[in-house]
């Protein structure tokens, strides 16, 4: 596992800037967002820093992706957006790996 110390996502890793974990695995780490798009907006990120996804060891790969469905699940959400972003030209703006789990609000539960 590699951390970095000028990395916000590193730093949130190792306790040093507070968040609101949702879940966690031996390799991954998920948090609600800052500042979400829904309700429940969560961050789920490898525990190694690459800056993209295509440089992410294959064990933190694998660690990820049961851990995305966990909090999508988790979330109650019948609908929902995943979204990962790599590099400036895609909206990449924390250069740590990170999937956005973003809720749609149920309507039947009169949220709009
Ligand atoms: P990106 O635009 O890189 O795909 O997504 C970065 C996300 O990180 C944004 O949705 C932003 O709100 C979130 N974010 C940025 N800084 C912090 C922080 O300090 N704590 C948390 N929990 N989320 C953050
Ligand atoms: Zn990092």
């Amino acid at each position: 596992m590699l951390t970095i110390g000028r990395c916000l996502f590193c730093l949130i890793i190792q306790g040093k800037i507070p968040s609101y974990k949702v879940y966690e695995t031996e390799h991954s780490y998920a948090f609600l967002d800052i500042n979400p798009v829904s309700e429940g907006h969560t961050l789920v990120i490898p525990k190694h820093h690459t800056v993209k996804l295509g440089e992410l060891p294959d064990e933190y790969l694998s660690d990820i992706g049961p851990a995305i469905k966990k909090v999508a699940l988790a979330t109650g959400a019948e609908d929902y957006n995943v979204l990962q972003n790599n590099g400036k030209l895609a909206f990449q703006h924390v250069d740590h790996v990170h999937f956005h789990v973003i809720p749609k609000p149920n309507a039947k539960e009169g949220l709009v």
